[in-house]
């Protein structure tokens, strides 16, 4: 029904992509792996941009961190800068430098140079003799002074000979010391005499780096860390140290023969601006690295700086970043299946109203046939009732011409009946005048008593035949069948006069059946009669009627004697019309007509030929209901 409609919405709709069968199954499977990628792509670029973002943050916070470390340690520096050069201005120095082997000047001279130390918070302070020679020095008195010790090979003497202010970072060769060297010349730039020297320790700049949460490195010319926030990284190299400048070192004794290991550190990634890096302790997290120069120096300032923050705050976003894209796709996929599902809905609306409308139309056809094929059986029921009334009334016609006709057979009877009393009573009557001229009163009453018991019998013959002859039933609708028998009797009373037979009755009195009384009276007029005519000429006739009752259906069973039923009358008993009796005495119209008002009222009459001979009639009708009212 909804197939031609189905195609066509179907061509309306816009082509959509199938997957074949057999990734069909797999497609959940599938959208879950697109959505776990997406999510996945989605986390890695939020924890990027994250991560980036962040980390440029704190980059901008560690070039701010670097420049104050650098001015820091800038200033801590230029902070001794004058003690080397205020030594060329000393009496006790420039004496000493005249008259070396002088042990008094020597005296003098190292008195002076462990006040000044005292005085400028330096580590020491000492003079070397043109050649390196330390001639004297702050810490003369300690048993590991560097008094008499030639030091021409340290870089910062070479540097103030040849008439430089040198700088220098080293260990000191006798305690290991670490620390920071300060040189000038002394006496004439050109030619010293001499070279001042002031080691200053850098240590407590370390220990307000120690504080701080990230890791700061001071590398010196050849990228040796020799500052660290960190104790354990000093003296580490920070780039790989070619063999020449490992020898140059291990002459110059800058380090005291420390082994120099190189800091594990791997670049993982370059930063925007090139100077910053992420980079990687050996397998530990990353740190962003910065580095700045410290101006007056090759030194460089490193700042190490954890990422961890960056990288919680990426992680964060990266999972915000996943949840949000899941949540959209998981929307849009949600708000795709609530398109579908409506759009599904909508065809089905559409073909169910397309259904509907085809299913009105078919009714609306086939109401139009049924009210057509309605118009035309009820205009056959209106010809069978038509015809019905028609069939009714040529039955009521044959009914009464039935009736007629046992009439007519008993209108000998009747003639004669009427007859005998119609001449007795003129003789009577005759006979009563003369009795009456004579004055015998008595004899003249009893004569008019007799006649009017003869009008009397006169009125009940006409009115039996009246009452017979009437057209149809009186309305009622049960019979006293014995009543029945005696009308049916008295009517064929002549008839029974002249057969004379041996009328044999066993009807219970008390038996009532459901049928009009004139209708019963006219089936038992003709069976009897039939009866009657059998049994005419016979000589010992006998006729029997006797009931008998079954559930609630009366049986009465006229037999008589007669020659029977011939096998023709067996077979044509109920055919109308049909007779053996010679013309003008039987119509043929009896049994037929008997049959039909039994079985009108549900009743039945049956014909047998009884074994001792004669014919057997039965006629059944139902029990009338107990409200029977007596016809009599
Ligand atoms: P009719 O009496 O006018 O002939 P019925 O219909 O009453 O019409 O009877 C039809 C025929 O059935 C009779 O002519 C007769 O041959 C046969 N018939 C009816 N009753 C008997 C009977 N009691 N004995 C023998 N034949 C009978």
């Amino acid at each position: 029904m909804t197939g031609p409609l189905d195609s066509a919405s179907d061509q309306n709709r816009p082509p959509s992509f199938r997957l074949p069968h057999a990734l069909r199954g797999a497609a959940p499977l599938l959208a879950l792996l697109a959505l776990a990628a997406i999510v996945g792509v989605a986390g890695w670029l939020g924890y990027r941009l994250s991560y980036d973002t962040a980390l440029a943050r704190q980059a901008e916070r560690g070039q701010v961190q670097l420049r104050l470390y650098a001015q820091a340690l800038e200033s801590e520096l230029a902070h001794y800068d004058y003690v080397p050069s205020l030594l060329t201005l000393d009496q006790n120095i420039s004496a000493l430098l005249a008259r070396p082997g002088d042990p008094a000047r020597v005296a003098k001279a190292n008195e002076y140079l462990s006040a000044l130390n005292t005085r400028a918070g330096t580590r020491v302070v000492y003079v070397l003799d043109a050649h390196g020679k330390v001639l004297a020095t702050s810490n003369w008195q300690r048993p590991d002074s560097y008094l008499g010790e030639d030091l021409s090979f340290r870089p910062y003497f070479q540097s103030a000979i040849d008439g430089q202010l040198g700088r220098f970072y080293g260990v000191g060769t006798t305690r290991s010391e670490s620390g920071y060297y300060l040189s000038a010349p002394l006496g004439n730039r050109d030619k010293p005499a001499g070279v001042a020297v002031v080691k200053i320790g850098l240590e407590p700049l370390e220990n307000r780096w120690q504080g701080a949460d990230s890791q700061m490195l001071l590398a010196d010319e050849n990228g040796v860390v020799i500052l660290a926030s960190d104790p354990s990284w000093k003296l580490a190299a920070l780039r790989t140290i070619a063999p020449e400048t490992r020898d140059r070192l291990a002459r110059s004794l800058q380090y005291n023969r420390a082994p120099l290991p190189q800091l594990p550190l791997a670049t993982v990634r370059v930063l925007g601006n090139g100077s910053d890096a992420l980079v990687r302790l050996r397998q530990g997290p990353p740190m962003l690295a910065q580095n700045a120069a410290l101006p007056g120096t090759d030194w460089q300032l490193t700042l190490l700086s954890n990422t961890s923050q960056a990288r919680v705050a990426a992680l964060n976003s990266a999972a915000l970043a996943g949840v949000l894209t899941a949540f959209v796709l998981l929307l849009a996929a949600a708000w795709n299946v609530r398109r579908r599902i409506v759009g599904e809905r909508l065809a089905a609306r559409a073909a169910l109203e397309a259904a509907n409308s085809e299913l009105e139309r078919k009714v609306a056809e086939r109401t139009a046939d049924l009210s057509s094929a309605n118009q035309r059986l009820q205009a056959e029921v209106a010809e069978r009732i038509r015809t019905e009334a028609v069939l009714r009334q040529a039955q009521d016609g044959l009914l009464q011409a039935g009736k007629l006709a046992a009439v007519g057979q008993m209108s000998t009877g009747i003639a004669h009946e009427l007859n005998q009393p119609l001449a007795a009573l003129r003789t009577i009557s005759g006979n009563t005048c003369k009795f009456m001229d004579r004055g015998d009163y008595a004899t003249v009453r009893a004569n008019l008593d007799t006649i009017i018991g003869l009008v009397e019998r006169m009125g009940r013959i006409t009115g039996a035949l009246k009452s017979f002859a009437r057209k149809g039933g009186n309305g009622k609708r049960s019979a006293v069948l014995a009543e029945a028998v005696d009308n049916a009797l008295f009517l064929l009373d002549t008839r029974v006069e002249a057969a004379h037979p041996d009328l044999q009755r066993d009807i219970d009195p008390s038996l009532a059946v459901a049928c009009d009384p004139n209708r019963l009276e006219q089936v038992l007029v003709n069976l009897i009669g039939n009866a009657l005519d059998a049994v005419a000429g016979r000589a010992a006739p006998v006729i029997s009627l006797h009931t008998s009752v079954t559930g609630d259906m009366v049986h009465l069973t006229v037999r008589d004697n007669g020659q029977g039923l011939s096998e023709e009358a067996f077979s044509r008993l109920f055919e109308p019309f049909f007779t053996t009796k010679p013309a003008g005495e039987g119509l043929g119209l009896g049994l037929t007509l008997s049959a039909g008002i039994l079985n009108e009222n549900g009743g039945s009459l049956s014909a047998t030929n009884h074994p001792d001979g004669g014919a057997c009639f039965t006629l059944v009708l139902p029990l009338a209901r107990q409200d029977v009212t007596h016809a009599g």
